[in-house]
């Protein structure tokens, strides 16, 4: 019996919670439970919703909800009381009361017991061979194709469960082209197996994934069947089934039901899966169809999801996946919905908008990222044995070359390189001409306004902080054009891929390389990059790691501190102040992943078809993140230097030289109030002020510190090839102290910018002020630890 079908006051006792994954965990977590006793509260013909009583709680459940629960009335305990033969051997002496409980819960228990089990798979995968191996049955098994025309349904006992097979013709997908492909799709959504046996051809994997994809989306309880086993082990070719299992969220059996090897553990696993006894063996996953499109799967996905009565039945994601594909079935589903004319706007739009940025239709874009999804899972867990050449595309062409084992690095490394060269070098002219700019029109501005702190606030204060942010722009754009020319054109994912096991001994993932590489050179669009990786904690975890790849704005400090205090050997500070970056990089990744919790699930890296990527997509991809940066991290910049300026520039001391006025600045006095905390890694005052104006941008410490020691400087120069600020320097600071001060640089709060983006990124201030934090207290301890070990080589005096 159907629980919305039980009449008010009546109770019984459930037997099963039918539906796709999401909606039976939200009713297990409900209480819904096989075993458990339900009571009708309130069930009036018309009323929706009706009220339950469960475990002592009321809950309403919507009828299309109660539909999709199979229960025992008392009626149907009543009716076993009279013939079932275990239940008259009850003692006599029982209460009326007590022996109909005992019937509901024996008829619920033994109900449970029956389990439906579909097969599902490729014509010729040898579903047929299975199900008669299974079920004693002798249906006419065939090498060809549309042997099976409909469903046949077998019965067999095993280990206490009554096991119902239907064996359901072949097909290579659900959509709703063939018949067969309808009759099965029909099937799954409306007979509702408790599980899907997903029979699969082993020999011919990858073709046979693809149906499995589709599984996937529809999030029914699927247990895979890796049928043919024995003719991939003839062939020597290798695959890693348990992983393989991992990344599609369901058990993989090996089984050849020629024979009938396997038949067992395959049955088993399908009683485990049904029970739920073991959560770790299957998990729900969504396959990753891209950005853009995942964009519109999930823009489809709530408008359908506004329609309670559809949820129970279809997982709204496959729902939204099949609109987007222009599937008839489903699209007639939608049709009858309230707001059908609104989701049919949207897929429009959509489907305009796939096709205006990828250049082709949503729905062969849907497929290419299943292949390409299968593509990274088998990539990761298939291994073909050599002897045969299979037939090669022109992207397994290009892949034996890129992600060959010697090239993949090289070519990978040089790739790099270019696109830093580019964004650096070729960067730098449009950065001269905003830096020009903006200085034109401070001038101007300057020229019209009157002296006084107003004037200074307008050029020095917003104009230069405007002029600070919008400076990095062409960085961020060209940066991005390349990455995005790197993503749609297929080759991000062979970096990712390459990179990956490496990655995964310090707890990352592959995806994280690029956005630490890219924190070389500006820790913001590195940061901002990390968007691509799914996980939440290796996200989490490279944005922290980030913040120590040392920026080109640290460069700068590096350069004249090494110059001033190692003219023997610059170049070996340099490299070790870099390497020193990466190694509490690894060493943070590996202690921070210890902290954050853990979804580390294992995910496939799609390995899509190369593509020559369309100009619309590059452009939106790289204007994207040009508005994101001036739009999210515009103002808290800007507002960050007007403080900082503000700290300088006041109290005023007219008259006062530059370093006058800044020693007895704000920032100065806070300058001098945290010397105490710095003394013990030998900074001076000065050099504190200098690290307080790098808060704001790095480039500003060595700005500040001109300033500051001004004066010193000529005092000191010499006829060296110093300038006057590296002669001061090197007259008022000891090498031990330059050395912990640079350490410092390198891996102290990295700056407003990169700051805004950890708080965007992440969404929390928590996490970028927790950040901050840890950055400052380990370049503390590292520089303390510099300048104790510098002492050695360099005493004082
Ligand atoms: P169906 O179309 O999926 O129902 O596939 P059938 O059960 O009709 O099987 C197709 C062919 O594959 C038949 O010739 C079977 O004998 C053969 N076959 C089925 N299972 C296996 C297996 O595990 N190993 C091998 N080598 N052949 C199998
Ligand atoms: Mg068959």
């Amino acid at each position: 019996m159907i629980l919305a079908e039980l009449a008010t006051g009546e109770k019984a006792v459930i037997v099963r919670v039918n539906g796709h994954g999401s909606f039976r965990k939200r009713l297990i977590e409900m209480g819904f439970i096989q075993g458990k006793e339900v009571r009708v509260v309130l069930n009036a013909p018309l009323k929706d919703p009706i009220e339950y009583e469960i475990i002592g709680y009321k809950v309403s459940l919507r009828r299309e909800e109660a539909k999709m629960i199979e229960v025992v009335s008392m009626e149907e305990a009543r009716e076993a009381l009279s013939t079932d033969e275990h239940l008259q051997g009850l003692p006599e002496t029982l209460e009326e009361k007590e022996r109909l409980d005992r019937a509901l819960a024996h008829v619920a228990e033994e109900r449970h017991h029956n389990i439906r089990v579909a097969l599902v798979g490729n014509p010729n995968c040898g579903k047929t061979s299975l199900f008669n191996i299974a079920s004693g049955a002798h249906e006419h098994v065939g090498n060809y194709s549309g042997v099976t025309v409909d469903a046949k349904e077998g019965h067999f006992t095993y280990k206490g469960y009554d096991i119902t097979l239907v064996d359901l013709p072949g097909t290579y997908s659900l959509s709703a082209y063939s018949p067969e492909e309808l009759y099965v799709r029909k099937n799954l959504l409306e007979t509702l197996p408790d599980v899907v046996l997903n029979v699969v051809d082993a020999s011919n994997i990858e073709r046979n994934l693809y149906l499995t994809s589709q599984l996937i989306d529809m999030n029914l309880r699927t247990v895979m069947a890796l049928n043919m086993y024995d003719e991939l082990q003839h062939k020597g070719d290798k695959l890693d089934i348990k992983q393989l299992g991992y990344l599609l969220g369901m058990p993989v059996c090996p089984t050849v039901s020629r024979d009938g090897q396997g038949i067992p553990e395959l049955f088993d696993t399908i009683i485990k899966v049904y029970e739920h006894t073991d959560p770790k063996l299957a998990r729900h996953i969504h396959i990753n169809h891209g950005a853009e499109l995942e964009k519109s799967i999930v823009r489809l996905r709530d408008l359908i999801f506004a329609n309670e009565n559809i949820r129970s039945r279809y997982s709204t994601r496959y729902l939204a996946i099949k609109t987007l594909e222009a599937d008839k079935d489903v699209e007639a589903l939608i049709a009858q919905l309230p707001n059908a004319a609104e989701i049919q706007a949207a897929c429009q739009e959509e489907n305009t908008r796939i096709e205006a940025l990828l250049g082709t239709s949503a729905e062969s874009a849907i497929v290419d990222a299943k292949y390409a999804f299968i593509q990274g899972a088998l990539a990761e867990t298939y291994e073909r044995y050599q002897a045969e050449k299979p037939r090669r595309t022109l992207t397994d062409k290009i892949d034996a070359f890129v992600t060959n084992q010697w090239l993949a690095f090289p070519i990978f490394i040089l790739l790099l390189w270019f696109i830093f060269w580019a964004t650096f070098t070729v960067g730098q002219y449009p950065m001269d001409w905003i830096d020009a700019l903006v200085s034109w029109l401070g001038d101007k501005v300057g020229g019209w306004m009157a002296d006084g702190w107003v004037k200074d606030l307008v050029v020095d204060g917003i104009i230069a902080g405007v002029g600070s942010v919008l400076v990095f722009l062409p960085n961020i754009m060209i940066l991005y054009f390349f990455i995005s020319i790197m993503e749609d054109s297929g080759y991000m994912a062979r970096a990712a891929f390459i990179v990956d096991k490496l990655m995964h001994r310090i707890g990352l993932h592959g995806k994280s390389f690029i956005p630490m590489v890219m924190g070389f050179g500006c820790n913001v669009p590195a940061i901002m990059a990390t968007r691509s990786i799914e996980s939440r904690k290796s996200r989490l975890v490279t944005i922290a790691i980030i913040p120590f790849m040392s920026c080109a704005g640290r460069l700068p400090i590096f350069v004249l501190f090494a110059g001033a205090f190692f003219p023997g050997s610059p170049a070996t500070a340099l490299l070790g102040i870099y390497l020193l970056g990466v190694v509490l990089a690894i060493l943070s990744a590996l202690v921070l992943s210890k902290f954050v919790k853990d979804d580390d699930l294992p995910f496939v890296m799609e390995l899509p078809p190369y593509r020559v990527p369309t100009g619309k997509a590059i452009w939106r991809h790289t204007w994207e993140k040009g508005r994101q940066y001036l739009e999210k991290m515009a103002t808290t910049i800007l507002l960050f230097s007007i403080a900082i300026w503000f700290l300088g520039y006041f109290p005023r001391h007219e008259g006062a030289s530059a370093a006058y006025q800044q020693e007895h600045s704000y920032i100065g006095m806070v300058g001098k109030a945290v010397e105490p905390a710095m003394e013990p890694l030998g900074f001076n005052w000065k050099m504190d002020v200098g690290l307080l104006a790098g808060v704001g941008a790095k480039e500003l410490v060595i700005s500040t510190m001109g300033v500051t020691y001004a004066q010193d400087g000529a005092a000191y120069a010499d006829d060296s090839d110093d300038t006057a600020l590296q002669a001061a320097l090197k007259a008022t600071i000891p090498t031990a102290a330059a050395l912990a001060f640079m350490v410092f640089v390198l891996l102290y709060f990295p700056c407003i910018a990169t700051f805004t983006a950890i708080k965007n990124e992440t969404g929390k201030w928590r996490w970028a002020i927790l950040l901050c934090l840890y950055t400052i207290v380990v370049a503390w301890l590292f520089a303390f630890a510099a300048y104790r070990l510098g002492l050695l080589f360099w005493p004082v005096g």
